[in-house]
């Protein structure tokens, strides 16, 4: 007997899969949702209030899956141990794998499973998701809900014909011409696959996934299984802006690490907070993140200092330890470098703005 398709989505703490979440119940109700998220025993006290928070929106239950679910200690701890004190990094991420993305692989098992990853329509990136053939990812903020390598699929070369084919048969587009234009045009050096895939998104979104969603039914992802799939016929594109609005519009509220706390250096003023969420120590936190959970968060600063003292010459943070990050002098410093780095940048509404540089790195299962 064919399997039944799962739909779930990862709840990593962040704001933009929270508000994914809340977008899927308003809109696409009858979609029989899994909600799960992955504890790493080290994240802050407001991830896990967004958690009940979300729960008692959607009015179900979310998942806690745990890596080395048997073991005394918080998942992190346990693997910490497990790996002989062998500190992650962004060279050495085993954190996200172990902690992140097999308790999520083993909680899906072999059932065909669609994951709704919550990338913003203003975010350039695919981040760090499962590859399983039996998971295919969707992006519903994003102008281009498929994954890469749907899309790479689709759009090769050898396929023009059935791609063509298909909007032949099924397209009401007043723009079939232009769009056969497009599909004939091989993909080259000079006319790479990102410009095939704009062009014809630009033409008509529907009528572009709706075209992908036919082609799938000849192949194995989990999607050609299904009759219908109603985010195909979803063209909206939300961006930073409306993530905020649906978190608050909702009553859930955007989880207390992204409010901007004022500082003050030099008698001027400027304002610091978290930019993601994650493990309170996350190795990809910026200096003023660093003096954020000084700050605000002692408690959980001197938690990350004691892994970093475990180890000689490991450091959570480029180029120097969290106690010489302590120092009032340096702390001063970071600060200043920050007012002076962010001086010109147009005041955002949101200010959450100001750290918006460092969302590029990390990754989707940690940080969306
Ligand atoms: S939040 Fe950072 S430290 Fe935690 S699992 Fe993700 S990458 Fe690793």
């Amino acid at each position: 007997m064919t399997k039944a398709i799962r739909h779930v989505l990862g709840i990593s703490g962040g704001k933009d899969s929270a508000a994914l979440a809340i977008y899927l119940k308003n809109k696409h109700p009858h979609l029989d949702i899994e909600y799960y998220t992955c504890d790493t025993g080290k994240e802050l006290f407001e991830t896990y209030e967004l958690v009940e928070k979300l729960e008692s929106y959607l009015g179900k239950k979310i998942t806690k899956l745990k890596a080395g679910e048997n073991s005394s200690k918080d998942p992190f701890d346990h693997f910490y141990n497990y790996y002989k004190g062998y500190l992650p990094s962004s060279n050495a991420r085993w954190c996200t794998k172990t902690l992140k993305l097999d308790p999520f692989e083993d909680f899906v098992g072999t059932d065909p499973v669609i994951s709704y990853v919550g990338i913003r329509g203003d975010e350039d990136r695919e981040g760090y998701i499962s590859k399983k053939t039996n998971i295919q990812s969707i992006f519903p903020f994003r102008k281009n809900i498929w994954s890469e390598d749907v899309i790479a699929k689709v759009l090769k070369n050898e396929n023009i014909k059935s791609i063509e084919e298909i909007y032949s048969f099924s397209s009401k587009s007043l723009n079939l011409d232009r769009i056969k234009q497009i599909i004939n045009q091989p993909i080259n050096t000079k006319f790479v696959l990102q410009q095939k895939l704009n062009l014809l998104l630009d033409q008509d979104i529907k009528e572009f996934n709706r075209v992908v969603f036919e082609y799938l039914k000849v192949t194995d992802y989990p999607l050609s299984r299904e009759k219908d799939f109603p985010l195909i016929e979803n063209d909206e594109v939300l961006v930073r802006e409306d993530i905020f609005k649906i978190l608050r519009e909702s009553g859930v509220g955007v989880p207390a690490y992204y409010e901007p706390i004022t500082f003050e250096v030099d008698g001027k003023h400027g304002q610091y907070m978290r930019s993601r969420s994650g493990c309170y120590f996350c190795f990809f936190q910026q200096k003023i993140e660093w003096v954020w959970l000084l700050e605000q968060h002692p408690d959980l600063f001197e938690k990350a200092k004691y892994y970093e003292n475990q180890k000689d010459g490991f450091t959570w943070n480029h180029s120097e330890s969290l106690t010489e990050l302590a120092d009032p002098i340096r702390v001063e410093n970071i600060k200043r470098d920050f007012l002076n780095r962010h001086k010109n940048k147009p005041k955002s509404s949101l200010l959450l703005d100001i750290l918006d540089d460092s969302e590029s790195e990390g990754c989707a299962s940690c940080f969306i």
